[in-house]
C-alpha cells in the first residue's frame, strides 16, 4: 500500500471514530427475544387508522374523507375539532411570523422529496454510477457484507445501524402517509423483502430541548431528511451490488418503526411507546432499507429498561397532555406501554406541529460523557440502582416547565424567556 493510502486509511478509520465518539458505551446485552410481550395473534395496523394520516382528511368531500368516516362515524367528531385545532394554530403563527411560518413546512417538503417512489427504488437503471466494475458477489461472504454496510452508515452520519428480519406483522396493511406519493389505500403488496437494515440518527438534543417550538420543527425535520439520504445511499449501493433494495426513508415507510427496531436490537420500548437505545434514549430519528442481499441479523437486546421504566415516570409528568400511559395494556396481541395517539395529537394541533417534549425529557438521552457512561452500566446490571437513579435524575436534572408557549413559537426574537 502506497503511505498516501496509508494516510487515506488511518483519517478514515479517524473520521469513524470521530463519528462514533459520542456513542461510546459498551453495547446493550443480546438475548434471544425482545422485552415486550407477544399475548396472542397480533393483527396488522392499517395506516389509514394512523393520526397522521387521519389529520390529512381535510375535504369533507373528497373520497378519502367520505370513505374514511362511513367507516369509522365514532371519529369524525374527534377529528374535526383537532384539525380544527390545527387550522387555528396554523393561523396564528402565519400572523405572528409570516417568514418564520414556513420553515416547518419547508424542511418537512425536502424530506417529501427524498420519498418519492423514483427515488427510493429506482431499479438498478436509474442509479447509474459514475464508475462500476463487475464484482463476484458469491464471494463475498454475508458477515462483509454486513459490517461495511454497517461502516458505510455510520460514515454518512447515522448513529447505530442494526439489521433485522422484515417482519410482516409489523408492516401496514394499507398506504396513507399523508404525503405518500402512493395513492390513499393502496395495499402495501410490495415490502416482499427478508431483510431491513435500521438506522437511527441522533437528534441534538440541546435543540430537541429548545424553548422556541419552531427550532424543534427544523431538527426533526431536518434530521428526517438527513436519514432518507443515507437510506436512498445505501439502497443505491445495494442495488449496484446486484441485489433488490427499497429505501424507506420517514415519508415512504409503510411499516410500524418501533417493533421493528426492537426485534433489530436498536433498543427497548420505552413508557412513550417508542423505541429507546441504550446510547442515546429515544432522541434519534429512523430511516430503514428492505433488501433481500443475505445479511448477519442482529438479536434484541435487553439492558433493563423495562424496571427502569416501571420506576421512573419523568416521560410521563412531562407530557403536557397526559397521554403516557401509566400502565401496561394488550393492544393487538401485544402487551406494551401504549400513547393515548388522540390526546398526543390534541397536543401536536395546539402547538402546529410536532411536539417531542417526551423525547427531550428521558434520562437516558444524555451525552456518552464517563459519568453518564458509569449510570448507563449502573442501570443494566443492578436492578437496586434504578430507583436512586430516578431520584438523582430529578433532583439534578429534571425540567418542571416544559410547555412552550404556542403564541410565540414562531417568533424567537419576540418571546420573553
Ligand atoms: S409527543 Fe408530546 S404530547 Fe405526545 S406523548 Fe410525547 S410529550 Fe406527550
Ligand atoms: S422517561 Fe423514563 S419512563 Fe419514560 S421512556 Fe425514558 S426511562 Fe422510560
Amino acid at each position: 500500500m502506497y503511505e498516501e493510502d496509508r494516510n487515506w486509511w488511518k483519517k478514515f478509520h479517524k473520521g469513524l471514530r470521530e463519528q462514533s465518539r459520542f456513542i461510546s458505551c459498551n453495547p446493550a446485552p443480546e438475548v434471544d427475544h425482545p422485552t415486550y410481550e407477544i399475548v396472542g395473534k397480533i393483527e396488522r395496523v392499517d395506516q389509514r387508522d394512523t393520526m397522521q394520516s387521519r389529520m390529512m382528511l381535510k375535504d369533507p368531500e373528497s373520497p378519502e374523507y367520505k370513505d374514511y368516516y362511513s367507516r369509522h362515524p365514532e371519529l369524525k367528531e374527534i377529528d374535526d375539532d383537532n384539525r380544527e385545532k390545527l387550522k387555528k394554530s396554523l393561523k396564528r403563527h402565519f400572523e405572528t411570523d409570516p417568514l418564520g411560518a414556513h420553515f416547518q413546512s419547508n424542511i418537512f417538503a425536502t424530506r417529501h422529496l427524498l420519498g418519492l417512489p423514483e427515488v427510493i427504488d429506482p431499479g438498478k437503471e436509474g442509479t447509474p454510477l459514475w464508475q462500476t466494475m463487475e464484482t463476484d458477489m458469491s464471494k463475498i461472504t454475508p458477515e462483509e457484507r454486513t459490517w461495511r454496510i454497517k461502516d458505510y452508515a455510520l460514515v454518512l452520519g447515522a448513529s447505530k445501524v442494526r439489521v433485522g428480519h422484515l417482519k410482516k406483522e409489523w408492516v401496514y396493511t394499507h398506504y396513507a402517509h399523508p404525503y405518500s406519493p402512493y395513492p390513499y389505500g393502496k395495499p402495501v403488496d410490495d415490502m416482499d423483502y427478508p431483510f431491513i437494515i435500521c438506522l437511527a440518527m441522533r437528534q441534538n438534543l440541546a435543540m430537541m430541548r429548545h424553548r422556541d417550538h419552531y427550532v424543534v420543527c427544523i431538527e426533526i425535520g431536518l434530521r428526517y431528511s438527513l436519514t432518507s439520504v443515507i437510506a436512498i445511499t445505501l439502497a443505491n449501493l445495494i442495488r449496484s451490488w446486484g441485489f433488490r433494495a427499497r429505501a424507506l426513508p420517514p415519508e415512504n415507510s409503510p411499516y410500524m418503526v418501533p417493533p421493528m427496531f426492537i426485534d433489530a436490537g436498536m433498543g427497548e420500548q420505552g413508557r412513550m411507546g417508542i423505541c429507546v437505545t441504550k446510547e442515546f434514549g429515544n432522541n434519534f430519528r429512523p430511516a430503514a432499507v428492505a433488501t433481500d442481499m443475505p445479511l448477519i441479523v442482529d438479536k434484541p437486546v435487553d439492558f433493563g429498561l423495562q424496571d427502569f421504566c416501571d420506576k421512573c415516570m419523568v416521560c410521563a409528568d412531562a407530557c403536557p397532555s397526559g397521554a403516557i400511559a401509566k400502565e401496561r395494556t394488550v393492544r393487538r396481541g401485544v402487551r406494551r406501554w401504549q400513547v393515548n395517539d388522540q390526546k398526543c395529537r390534541a397536543y401536536w394541533n395546539h402547538l402546529g406541529g410536532p411536539c417531542a417534549i417526551c423525547q427531550a425529557a428521558c434520562p437516558w438521552n444524555f451525552e456518552s460523557t464517563p459519568f453518564h457512561n458509569l449510570n448507563r452500566e449502573l442501570n443494566q446490571r443492578f436492578r437496586i440502582y434504578r430507583k436512586p437513579a430516578v431520584w438523582g435524575f430529578k433532583l439534578f436534572y429534571e425540567r418542571k416547565e416544559w410547555d412552550p408557549n404556542p403564541q410565540w413559537a414562531y417568533n424567537p426574537r419576540g418571546r420573553p424567556r
